[in-house]
């Protein structure tokens, strides 16, 4: 069974960098009937731990990724570490090293002005004589100092190191008895039956100290997969600058969470040329092997893009109830469905389209200049006028055709073009000559209501 994991370090909420490792591992896992653990990995930090979690698990929610049994946090898990350790040193894996930090210090100065690569020297690996008085010492891990460490990896293939480069007799635990990360990881995923480990390749050089920690403990090495980190426009790592990194962020501005998952699993992997993918079709086709090599770029477009198309397909009556997080209750709306028609093509967020349906709901304040000049020209105001009097005697008014048909009579009525009534109107009902069908926009609002608008454009002009 595939094992898979995601393994945050608490940070208060979950990056969108994290949300796509995490969905990465999830689709695996799911698509092998396998199983997806969530860690907290919180050993080094003094926050609330239990509140970053819910911060994960809250996204995780949102974007329908649920993960498998208990949370497992680090911090609960000390005494585990703590075991390893002493196994490590009753079987001659692990020495304490008493070196102080002023000796190390020196030591790094030394080599530094010899332009060696600073690293420490191994002095107490084979240390036998009398420990020095008052030193508390880290406990370090035996690594092997000449030869090659290769990760199998299935992103990258065969990534080669020099043991001697890179393993240096690591501590394993602090002066205080307190693990180091790399050792505690190694034990978790192995204890935790993970066999497939996804995450950021900037973690690339953590992981042969944690092969060597699992090769000291005879545990069994997980399939590593290193997916290439998420850049911005200018081949920079992404950050905050580059837009909100909070997935929760995304959920506020109104990004459906279809749309977050269907962006994230294209940063790094593809179908052939397929932009849109369910869930079902992620769960199908994803494969780690087939993760770019190289970084993927965030495209905020593209996130709009599908957004767009999400909004367009959904049902109005889930639409309804998604809007109503952005304070737009309709249920009792009775031209909700024409309402959300004439709108939905025309969003690319569910707070932009709230935004576009209180617009067209509310009574202009205010009316753009530029379009007022525009529109104003000739005889625009003996049209409005005129169309106001047909509309007021129309019995018939329920559907966008039906004002449809009242504007044509007086276009007719009166021979002008269509743009002599239509950018008139639009600037009344709207306040300014862009937006959503006329037609529309008056089903909608009614017939007292247009008038209303028309009456209070003509006393403006
Ligand atoms: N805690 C690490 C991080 O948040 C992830 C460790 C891992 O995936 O191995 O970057």
């Amino acid at each position: 069974m595939i094992v898979t994991r995601f393994a945050p370090s608490p940070t208060g909420y979950l990056h969108i960098g994290g949300l796509r490792t995490a969905l990465f591992s999830y689709l695996w896992a799911k698509k092998n009937g396998g199983r997806f653990l969530l860690r907290i990995e919180d050993t080094d930090v003094s926050r609330n731990n239990e509140e970053a979690a819910k911060a994960i698990v809250d996204a995780f929610e949102w974007v329908g990724l649920k993960h498998d049994g208990e949370i497992t946090y680090q911090s609960k898990r000390l005494d585990i570490y703590k075991k390893y350790i002493q196994q490590l040193l009753d079987e001659g894996k692990a020495y304490a090293c008493y070196m102080s930090k002023e000796e190390l210090d020196a030591l790094r100065e030394t080599q530094m002005a010899a332009k060696e690569r600073t690293r420490y020297d191994s002095r107490y690996r084979d240390f036998t004589g009398v420990a020095p008085e008052g030193v508390k010492p880290v406990i370090r891990i035996k690594a092997p100092t000449s030869g090659k460490i290769i990760i199998n990896d299935g992103i990258k293939g065969d990534v080669v190191f020099n043991a001697e480069d890179i393993l240096d007799d690591f501590i394993i635990a602090r002066s205080d008895g307190a693990p180091t990360y790399n050792f505690v990881v190694a034990i978790d995923d192995a204890l935790m039956g993970v066999n497939q480990v996804i995450r950021g390749d900037d973690h690339l050089s953590n992981t042969p100290k944690q092969m060597l920690v699992y090769e000291a403990l005879g545990f069994e090495l997980p399939k590593f997969y290193h997916v290439p980190m998420i850049h911005n426009a200018d081949g920079k790592k992404l950050s905050k600058r580059d837009g909100a990194t909070d997935v929760m962020a995304y959920k506020e501005m109104g990004y459906l969470p279809e749309a977050m998952t269907n962006f994230l699993v294209r940063l790094g992997w593809s179908h052939g040329d397929q932009e849109i993918f369910s869930m079902e079709e992620m769960l199908e086709l994803f494969d780690p092997s087939d993760i770019n090599k190289s970084a993927s770029i965030y495209n905020h477009e593209k996130l709009d893009w599908l957004n767009a198309h999400y909004i367009k397909n959904m049902d109005n009556s889930a639409l309804a109830d998604a809007l109503e997080a952005y304070d737009l209750v309709m249920t009792s709306h009775d031209k909700k469905e024409i309402l959300l028609d004439a709108v939905k093509e025309r969003a690319k967020t569910l707070k932009e389209m709230a935004d576009l349906i209180k617009e067209i709901l509310s009574t202009p304040k205010e009316y753009d200049e530029k379009g007022m000049q525009k529109a104003f020209k000739g005889n625009a105001d003996e049209v409005l006028k005129s169309f106001c009097e047909r509309l007021n005697c129309a019995t018939q008014l329920h559907l966008p055709i039906d004002y449809h048909k009242v504007m044509e009579e007086t276009i007719t009525a009166l021979d002008v073009g269509f743009g002599k009534i239509g950018q008139p109107l639009r600037m009344a009902l709207l306040g300014k000559l862009s937006g959503p069908g006329l037609d529309e926009v008056m089903a909608i609002i009614g017939k007292d209501e247009t008038l209303n608008r028309v009456e209070l454009i003509l006393e403006k002009i």
